[in-house]
């Protein structure tokens, strides 16, 4: 495959641009090789600077749920456009969206707008300490919250990739106020509450982990959670950035039964514009300024035009259910076909599904935490990824991330995807 034009303007890229890329997991640093340039989009398809088509598994890390271009968002955002971009002040738009959100996801009583997930993660901690008046929080290894100072400890996704889990710039002084626990570890949890008596904020943690690939909570990790929150007085926060309207219409608090106290949200939330939020029980969410003393503001937040794209996102989920069904059926046809594979060639590797998620391990352990997450083997994952790529399958350029299926991918592009894993497979071994 020719990806000359791309190469190009990586050499290009990297003089300007620290690493040539705007976020580091977009540099296929893990997995050999040069990153592609995209030149455009539609449905289930990726199209490079020069011209080669990819079936896509990332959806720009989890926004795209209806496809690339989708005709709803574009024209929402086109009219919105001629209204002008915005004006800092109040509009009907984030009021509507506000509702939508309430309505969709009940535990969210009161939401705020902001402009990126890690936003959403940082401001919906100080409210918690403000709340509570405590300074310390739990964090579970291998959870993303964005790339926020106190959340840049065992934390996955990008930073596992590329090997610095705990990057340096955070100092000790903010480390010391985040405690780790193990995911799907509930006993981890009561020790840390124990040793830290009267002291934590907050609990935080994805409801499904998404960024160390894709784990589900073991049966009653999440109400364990919610009954030792409750009991000592942690708010517990799901960062439903990545699942929030992804896994069901109300998160994976809806799918496992779970209410939080409050809830984090990105990604779909703005339907490819540059959206976050955080929301939740209305005593938590009356201590954020004006109405409360927690300070958090934002230039451009609840900005018209991504209101627009996230309004128009959140309505065609909410007024057409049965995509999640679909979705769903969808991703199991493409697991159990690379299960298939697995079987004729005697492989034997890991993959776990939930809802339009998934991950394929490349060790023959149950992945149920970060610690068994990392027995992958990261080589044999940058081969396949590579031969994936030569087949015009786009998959996430890291082991530990999840990927994702549209609506727009179709029946034909499942069976592509299936044949392609197949020969990759083959070749690799
Ligand atoms: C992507 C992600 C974030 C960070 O969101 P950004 O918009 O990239 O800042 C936070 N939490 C989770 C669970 C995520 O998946």
């Amino acid at each position: 495959m020719n990806q000359k034009n791309s190469s190009v303007l990586f050499e290009k890229a990297q003089k300007f641009i620290p690493g040539g890329v705007n976020s580091p997991v977009r540099a296929f640093k893990a997995v050999g090789g040069n990153p592609l340039f995209i030149k455009s989009a539609t449905g289930a398809y990726l199209y490079d600077e020069d011209d080669n088509q990819y079936i896509e598994l990332i959806n720009s890390w989890g926004p795209m749920i209806l496809g690339h271009a989708h005709p709803a968002i574009a024209n929402a955002v086109r009219e919105a456009v001629e209204y002008s971009l915005s004006f800092g002040a109040p509009t009907a738009k984030e009021v509507e969206i506000a509702e939508l959100i309430t309505e969709m996801m009940p535990s969210v009583e009161k939401v705020r707008m902001v402009n990126s997930g890690t936003e959403a993660t940082m401001s919906a901690i100080r409210v918690a300490r403000g709340f509570t008046g405590r300074d310390k929080f739990i964090k579970i290894e291998g959870c993303y919250h964005g790339h926020g100072d106190s959340f840049l400890i065992a934390a996955g996704s990008g930073a596992v990739t590329m090997g610095n889990p705990d990057s340096p710039g955070v100092t000790k002084g903010t480390a010391k106020d985040t405690l780790l626990a193990p995911f799907n570890d509930l006993q981890a949890i009561e020790n840390l509450i124990d040793a830290n008596s009267g002291q934590i904020a907050a609990l935080i943690l994805e409801p499904v982990a998404g960024n160390m690939g894709c784990i589900a909570p073991e049966k009653s990790y999440l109400q364990g959670l919610r009954d030792l929150c409750t009991k000592n007085g942690i708010v517990l926060i799901f960062d439903e950035v990545m699942t929030g309207f992804r896994l069901s219409k109300g998160g994976a608090q809806e799918v496992y039964g779970i209410t939080p106290d409050m809830t984090t949200l990105g990604k779909i939330i703005g339907g490819g514009m540059p959206v976050g939020a955080y929301g939740g029980k209305t005593e938590i969410m009356d201590y954020v300024s004006p109405q409360g003393p927690v300070y958090q503001a934002g230039t451009l937040s609840g900005n018209p035009v991504a209101m627009s794209a996230g309004l128009a996102v959140l309505k065609t989920l909410n007024e057409n259910p049965e995509i999640y069904q679909n979705l769903e059926s969808k991703t199991q046809k493409l697991t159990k076909g690379i299960r298939k594979n697995f079987q004729k060639l005697g492989l034997n590797y890991t993959i776990n599904q939930i809802g339009s998620m998934f991950t394929l391990f490349f060790t023959d352990s149950e992945i149920t935490d970060f610690e068994t997450a990392k027995k992958s083997d990261l080589e044999l994952f940058g081969k396949y990824f590579r031969a994936m790529l030569e087949q015009g399958i786009y998959l996430a350029p890291s082991q530990f991330e999840t990927l994702f299926v549209s609506d727009a991918l179709s029946e034909n592009d499942i069976e592509q995807i299936i044949s392609a894993s197949y020969k990759a497979l083959k070749e690799i071994h």
